[in-house]
């Protein structure tokens, strides 16, 4: 982490070495905050970096802070424009990721989440790849489940939330795997550690819906998007049985860090051919380009910095 780059800290721009938090500080001790995660792509014939989808990156964030009774005095074009002018002040020209958060800053003891001051930060790293087999994953079914709606918000991202996602990854990648598909209580397939899952069955895109306790994902929606206007395919979001990956013809993984992961292995089954199909090769390529800013049919998805 290079501390001399910069963050959004207590309402300013200040070095991240600046940016610090006491460790009586209540989203510290309790888990009450809630983040976002972002990307900047370099397009190196442009010469400049784009911000993918911020406003609704932003968006699911005051959500999520919603549903954790926060709030702060930024709207989403706000914050779009204090992370143009926070990328601007170190002039990035690689690929970076951004981690925006909203956690209830005061310090002390008292577990709640009603009467606690809201902060917002956000900082920025050089970013690559997140999953290093992302074209050939071989994952397993989690033993844990995903957390469910009723228990902490499922659909935005609560900090707390992801020691579930940390117990999934950590166990998945000590046992040999890349990743993990979790179900969730009713024994449906949800997503992964920290990415949605889609498969294609009968060449139909399926993903699980938004109720079936997932995060909402912005590369998820925007998949949908892609695969409905530029391949032309049905997309249907509905629940998947946990045996329906086994014998899906592809399946892939999306996210923000992890982008587009073709999933080749289940638990040592392989998925259709056993390698990266069609389709998810169609769409990680799809979507490079226009994460790059290099398909203009979405550039209301890239915001220039
Ligand atoms: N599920 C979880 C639990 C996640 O943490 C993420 C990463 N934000 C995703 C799915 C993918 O969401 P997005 O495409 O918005 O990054």
């Amino acid at each position: 982490m290079d501390l001399t780059k910069h963050a959004f800290f207590e309402g300013k721009i200040v070095p991240l070495s600046e940016a610090k938090i006491s460790i009586a500080t209540h989203g510290f001790l309790y888990g009450t905050a809630v983040f976002g995660g972002m990307r900047g792509y370099w397009n190196e014939e442009k010469k400049k970096l784009f911000v993918f989808r911020p406003y609704d990156h932003f968006h699911r964030l005051l959500n999520s802070g919603k549903m954790m009774a926060m709030s702060i005095p930024y709207d989403e074009e706000a914050l779009t424009q204090l992370t143009v002018d926070l990328l601007r002040v170190d002039n990035w020209q690689q690929d970076v990721y951004l981690r925006p958060n909203i956690y209830k800053s005061d310090m002390g003891i008292g577990v709640r989440l009603h009467d606690l001051k809201d902060e917002f930060s956000m900082f920025v790293i050089g970013f690559d790849k997140y999953v290093k087999n992302d074209t050939n994953a071989h994952v397993t079914i989690s033993s844990w489940r995903r957390i469910d709606d009723n228990v902490i918000p499922a659909r935005g991202k609560v900090s707390g939330a992801y020691a579930n996602s940390a117990l999934i990854k950590t166990d998945a990648n000590r046992a040999g795997f890349d990743e993990a598909i979790v179900l969730d209580n009713h024994g449906h397939v949800s997503e992964g550690s920290a990415m949605n899952i889609f498969m294609v069955r009968d060449g139909v895109l399926v993903t699980p819906p938004i109720t079936d306790n997932i995060l909402e994902g912005i590369t998820r929606r925007s998949i949908i998007e892609i695969a409905r206007n530029e391949l032309g395919m049905e997309v249907v979001e509905r629940s998947i049985d946990r045996t329906e990956v086994f014998i899906a013809e592809e399946l892939f993984m999306t996210g923000t860090a992890a982008q587009v992961v073709a999933v080749t292995k289940v638990d040592h089954r392989p998925i259709g051919t056993g390698s990266m199909g069609n389709i998810t090769a169609k769409l990680r390529s799809l979507f490079d380009d226009i994460v790059r800013a290099k398909n203009l049919k979405f550039s209301s998805w890239n915001v220039e910095v």
